[in-house]
């Protein structure tokens, strides 16, 4: 063996080492897209052994793999002898590999980017090509609890804490956009306001907490006698405003009737304590001759302050012609 030949061979070698203990997964491909090599990476993340799978075809050994995107993926590569590319938020992965990290809460495999490259042989033919796979888990996971993180702090920044109802600003800027509907479509809407009867005398006889409690239950009932389109807010301490889409006072009305009856029936418990209470309940349909949203919300209170004179734990629709 002429020198030249020897250090030919060790390059190869030195080359062939370099390809099995990369920190990527490399797998070469023909044209039937049997599988020519698989590296080191590959086999500890599948366990497949490179005598598994070697001349094997890519989609008989791994049938999760989306056949018919990567076969056109890869077919553009043979024909125009371009890489093609694929990041994580494309396709969350290629092979479904275990993720080895603790961080497996978002985690379950590893996330991958990966390119397809063409492989020349000597006449120049494209005959192969090659997949790099790169683990990406750590930046992805990154990103993803990013993500969530802003998610949950845009969640808080229009929520109550105390109820997980909308806070008032949100609630009145979704009662501005109501109002514009209504101005553009003429499309009824109708609002509730609401109040707890004699919630000064709970917070005096139970203490402050236990009037949290309440105020918490009483958010809830509301919520879950309206729709998913329907917007529920906590306009103040113990006083909150619901948005009724599409609805007319009648139609509105028939919910205010169920929230009230419903927290007329409920026993708050807190401690040693068990609480009944009222509310009461006022209602106003959308008018032409309101110039603005607060307009309607006084057409509301109006109502609200009506069932509260008439002795509480009442409902009441504003009626427009009889202000007062
Ligand atoms: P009414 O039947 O006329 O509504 O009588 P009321 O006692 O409920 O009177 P009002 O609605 O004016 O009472 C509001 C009280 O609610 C005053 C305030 O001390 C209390 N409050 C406001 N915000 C909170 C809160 O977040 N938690 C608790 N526990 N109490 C609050
Ligand atoms: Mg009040
Ligand atoms: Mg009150």
């Amino acid at each position: 063996m002429s020198q030249d030949q020897e250090i030919g061979l060790k390059d190869f070698h030195w080359m062939m080492d370099v390809l099995q203990f990369i920190d990527v997964g490399l797998v070469i491909l023909d044209k039937k897209f049997n599988i020519q090599l698989w590296n080191a990476f590959m086999q500890n993340h599948s366990a497949l052994a490179p005598s598994d799978v070697l001349g094997e075809n890519l989609f008989k050994t791994f049938p999760e793999l989306p056949e018919a995107w990567f076969r056109r993926k890869a077919n553009s590569v043979f024909s125009l002898r371009n890489s093609a590319f694929t990041t994580w938020e494309q396709r969350p992965y290629l092979f479904r590999f275990q993720s080895y990290r603790p961080i497996t809460s978002i985690a379950d495999y590893m996330y991958q980017n990966s390119t397809i490259i063409p492989l020349k042989d000597t006449n120049g033919e494209v005959q192969h090509i090659c997949i790099i796979i790169y683990d990406v888990t750590e930046a992805a996971v990154n990103r993803l609890q990013m993500q969530a993180a802003n998610a949950q702090l845009e969640r808080l920044s229009r929520t109550d804490g105390l109820t997980g109802l909308l806070n008032r600003k949100t609630w009145e800027f979704e009662l501005e956009n109501e109002f514009k509907r209504f101005s553009r479509y003429g499309q009824i809407s109708s609002l509730i306001m609401f109040d707890i009867d004699h919630f000064k005398r709970i917070n005096d006889n139970y203490g402050h907490p236990a009037g949290d409690e309440v105020i918490r239950q009483t958010a809830s009932i509301a919520q879950n006698c309206i729709r998913e389109v329907d917007r529920a807010g906590r306009y103040g301490g113990e006083e909150f405003g619901i948005i009724l889409n599409n609805t007319p006072p009648e139609g509105a009305k028939v919910v205010a009737e169920r929230i009230r009856e419903k927290i007329q029936g409920l026993t708050v418990t807190y401690e040693e304590f068990e609480i009944n209470f009222t509310v009461s309940l006022g209602i106003s349909g959308i008018e032409t001759t309101f110039s603005e949203p607060t307009h309607w919300i006084d057409a509301a209170d109006k109502g609200l302050y009506q069932a509260k004179r008439s002795g509480r734990n009442n409902s009441v629709i504003h009626d427009p012609q009889q202000p007062e």
